[in-house]
């Protein structure tokens, strides 16, 4: 029997309270599927610091190290505002991990399901159907880590510096991974960029143009960044998978995110190569701690179970597993289950909470 290890980092806030239904779902999942998981938990964000000092303590990064996937919940929160900004959980336990592992590869899932449409800021009209898009990030390079960086006075003026850079074989294995990612769904591939501008997107576009003849059965089409972020509002259907950089990615997910409805229900993975080839990645749901709803047993678990599912077709190799997960959350979404951030009161709604919609997700499994 196979037999994995992760690291399980709940965090704040709704943290805890959605990764016990994600837990509850996979070992029931690994049963299923005939194999078994070692979940290691650890502390990490203001859990860290309010124990040891630190978001990040030694010992859960030693966990992460040993462990072949990171399964994340979120941090941060009211209390640990007041800290300098390097100590508060966000910026001292996520961008650590990302640095450490070298996660360039963030993968964000925009699935709006035909049942969810109505809790979408868009038209009916315009996703009778819903829609369903990947976008692939980069995740460590341009401008968020390009130096120089400066802030300050030149020449008697108050100056801010930020440097877009890009080397080609950055962008060469972020193209593979979306062309493979293509290749696993309908085999379009949307490159977005500013190559009409910027220097660091004509590289991009030459080298995912040149990408493309080694991936002959996936249709690659480009996009500027500023058309991208037009057509998602206009017809997001036209898309399935989107590869672009960094700060382009940042603003086009966050977008993507809100014309899907909620962010109770959107799963990431962030993703690098580590020991002889094997994915390695830390899955996290897309939204933060939810203070404004922790403790209440009313925040949705379907971002962080997804999250889950995530791992076990990234980083366990298990398809078929991570198939099952997302067709039982599907089946709960059409059999009109609801936590509150997607109910809209329409008839044939129920509205549960937390536990209940992890509850129902195991049915639809089992
Ligand atoms: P947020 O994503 O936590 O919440 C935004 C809104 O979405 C809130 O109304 C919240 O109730 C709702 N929401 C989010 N997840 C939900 C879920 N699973 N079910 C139901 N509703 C959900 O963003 P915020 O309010 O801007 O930030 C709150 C805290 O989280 C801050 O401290 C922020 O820094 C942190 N944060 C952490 C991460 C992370 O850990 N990766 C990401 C973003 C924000």
């Amino acid at each position: 029997m196979n037999t994995y290890q992760v690291a399980v980092l709940a965090g704040d806030g709704i943290g805890p309270e959605v990764m016990h239904e994600a837990l509850r779902v996979l070992s029931a999942v690994a049963q299923k599927y005939g194999f078994s998981v070692k979940c290691v938990e650890k502390l990490v964000g203001g859990a860290g610091i309010d124990a040891c000092g630190k978001a990040l303590p030694a010992d859960t990064l030693e966990a992460c190290e040993a462990s072949d996937a990171i399964l994340f919940g979120s941090v941060g929160g009211p209390k640990w505002e007041s800290l300098p900004p390097d100590e508060r959980p966000e910026r001292g336990a996520l961008l650590p991990l990302r640095a450490y592992f070298g996660l360039y590869a963030n993968l964000r899932p925009g699935v709006c399901l035909p049942e969810l449409t109505a809790s979408s800021p868009l038209k009916d009209s315009l996703i009778a159907g819903g829609f369903d898009i990947l976008c692939v990030r980069e995740l460590t390079g341009g401008m968020y880590f390009g130096e120089p960086k400066f802030y300050g006075e030149r020449d008697g003026e108050l100056v801010g510096l930020d440097t877009m850079i890009y080397h080609r074989h950055e962008v060469e294995r972020i193209g593979h991974l979306a062309f493979r990612a293509a290749r696993s769904r309908s085999c379009r591939l949307c490159s977005v960029d500013k190559a009409n501008v910027l220097s660091a997107s004509v590289l991009w576009r030459s080298v995912m143009t040149e990408l493309a003849a080694q991936y002959p059965d996936v249709q690659l089409s480009h996009m500027y960044v500023d058309n991208a972020a037009m057509q998602l509002v206009r017809n997001p259907g036209q898309f399935d998978v989107i590869v672009t950089e960094n700060t382009f990615g940042d603003i086009l997910t966050d977008e993507m995110a809100m014309i899907c409805g909620s962010l109770g229900m959107l799963p990431s993975a962030s993703l690098c190569t580590r020991n002889g080839g094997k994915t390695f990645g830390l899955y996290e749901p897309s939204g933060g701690s939810a203070p404004d709803i922790a403790g209440q047993g009313i925040a949705n678990p379907i971002a962080q179970i997804l999250s889950m599912g995530m791992m076990l077709r990234y980083s366990l190799g298990q398809p078929r597993a991570a198939d099952a997960v997302d067709k039982a959350v599907r089946a709960v979404i059409a059999a009109g289950f609801r936590t509150r951030d997607l109910a809209t009161g329409a008839p044939g709604e129920r509205l549960i909470g937390t536990a209940s919609m992890g509850d129902a997700v195991l049915d639809a499994l089992t």
